[in-house]
């Protein structure tokens, strides 16, 4: 039985699967939240279950803490 993408929802097969943040991922699936740049298990930035990118995990987490700042 092959998991579902967290993303698109459809079928994950073994060659194209991403296991990450406890979901399977299609590799081109595996993509920024914000700016969808294409992650890897290597650069990506887990927040809330969801995959960023370093520089949108890095505004993300400053936007947290400073809620006005507006990009
Ligand atoms: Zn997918
Ligand atoms: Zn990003």
């Amino acid at each position: 039985m092959n998991p579902n993408c967290a993303r698109c929802g459809k079928i994950v097969y073994p060659t194209e699967k991403v296991n990450c943040l406890d979901k399977f991922w299609h590799k081109a699936c595996f993509h920024c939240e914000t700016c969808k740049m294409t992650l890897n298990m290597k650069n990506y930035k887990g927040y809330e279950k969801k995959p960023y990118c370093n520089a949108c995990a890095t505004r993300r987490s400053l936007r947290r803490t400073r809620a006005k700042v507006s990009a």
